[in-house]
């Protein structure tokens, strides 16, 4: 038995205030329910966000559109402002996880997920440096098929796990975090399981006036095809006559930006050949290891596959 106190923030005011005694959100439930129940996390008090007034689609004044915290995957995919806006989004929501748990789960919960190494999941006692420090990272000699290659850390070889992340990596969103400091915007980028500090709270993602003309196309390629996680995931945004933006899932602690890629391919035509040989360049970088080395041609496919499917 794990005993916990458990409050309905009925405001911002009060769900931060919860946050800053220590209270760990909770919004849909699907990952910390999970939690709880395996024991990585074991707080005092869990603050339910999912009744506050945070789930809206709204245009900023900017032309882009401010995404709700607490807004619900399916209520988002389905959303006509944002089937129409930012297809991307829809088509890496549609790609994630079951119908079910999309009507579950909020589009912060997603971004805050953690990672699927069986490792971190497992019981306790198991080693993960992630999960108790210090102890190790077993997944390096055993179960890394998953894990990442690119952007690796000393300590921990885990992937995150979120489609709808990359997506909105590739269309430079931010996060919206308020707390005990105020309120800042940082992209959704890399670092995103580090991003949110101590008795923050996410409000809103916030997303830029979208590139005119752009043709834009998710893909994600996982062992399962009714639903899993991405072994590698993709977003490609190519704006009419300016700089191609790619994103990677799948194969970093964060989404992964593809900056080199970006570099190679700006000021000329997105063909076939030259979007592989600067996903080449970009997976220069990557150090993968015996179990999840076919990540690197199959993250190099993928982005020449929707590049093309963009342009169709
Ligand atoms: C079987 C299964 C398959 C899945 N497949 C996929 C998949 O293919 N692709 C994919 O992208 N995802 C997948 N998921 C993950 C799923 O999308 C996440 O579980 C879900 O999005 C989490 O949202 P939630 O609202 O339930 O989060 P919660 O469980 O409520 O919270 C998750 C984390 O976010 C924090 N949090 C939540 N809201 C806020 C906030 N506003 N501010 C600060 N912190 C907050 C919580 O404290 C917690 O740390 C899968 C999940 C399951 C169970
Ligand atoms: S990759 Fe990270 S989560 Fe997995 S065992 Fe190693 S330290 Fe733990």
């Amino acid at each position: 038995v794990l005993p916990f106190g458990w409050r309905r923030a009925a405001s911002l005011e009060e769900a931060l205030a919860a946050a800053a005694e220590g209270a760990l959100p909770v919004a849909g439930g699907t990952e910390v329910v999970p939690w709880l129940r395996d024991g990585i996390v074991a707080p005092g008090e869990l603050v339910d966000l999912s009744r506050l007034p945070l789930d809206a689609v709204t245009r900023r004044s900017d032309g882009g559109l401010a995404l709700g915290a607490t807004a619900r995957l399916a209520d988002l995919a389905a959303h006509p402002q944002v089937r129409a806006g930012v297809p991307l989004l829809a088509q890496a929501i549609a790609a994630a996880a079951s119908p079910a748990i999309r009507h579950m789960s909020t589009l912060a919960g997603n971004l805050l997920q953690r990672t699927r190494c069986p490792y971190f999941r497992a019981g306790p006692g198991v080693p993960c440096n992630l999960r108790a420090p210090g102890t190790g990272c077993p997944a390096r000699t055993g179960l890394h098929r998953t894990a990442a290659i690119l952007g690796l850390r000393d300590d921990c070889i885990a992937a995150h796990p979120s489609d709808p992340a990359v997506a909105l990596a590739a269309l430079e969103a931010a996060l919206v975090l308020a707390g005990p400091g105020g309120t800042r915007a940082v992209p959704v980028a890399e670092d995103l399981a580090e991003v949110v500090g101590a008795g923050e709270l996410v409000t809103a993602v916030h997303l830029p006036a979208p590139a005119a003309g752009a043709r834009v196309r998710f893909l994600k390629v996982r062992d399962r095809a009714a639903f899993d996680f991405a072994l590698v995931s993709c977003a490609v945004v190519l704006p009419a006559g300016g700089p191609p933006r790619l994103a990677l899932g799948g194969v970093a602690p964060g989404p992964w930006r593809c900056r080199t890629a970006e570099g190679e391919l700006a000021g000329r035509d997105a063909t076939p050949d030259r979007v592989r040989r600067a996903m080449q360049a970009e997976l220069a970088a990557a150090a993968p290891l015996e179990a999840n080395r076919f990540k690197v041609e199959l993250a190099v496919r993928l982005v020449v596959r929707a590049v093309r499917e963009a342009l169709a």
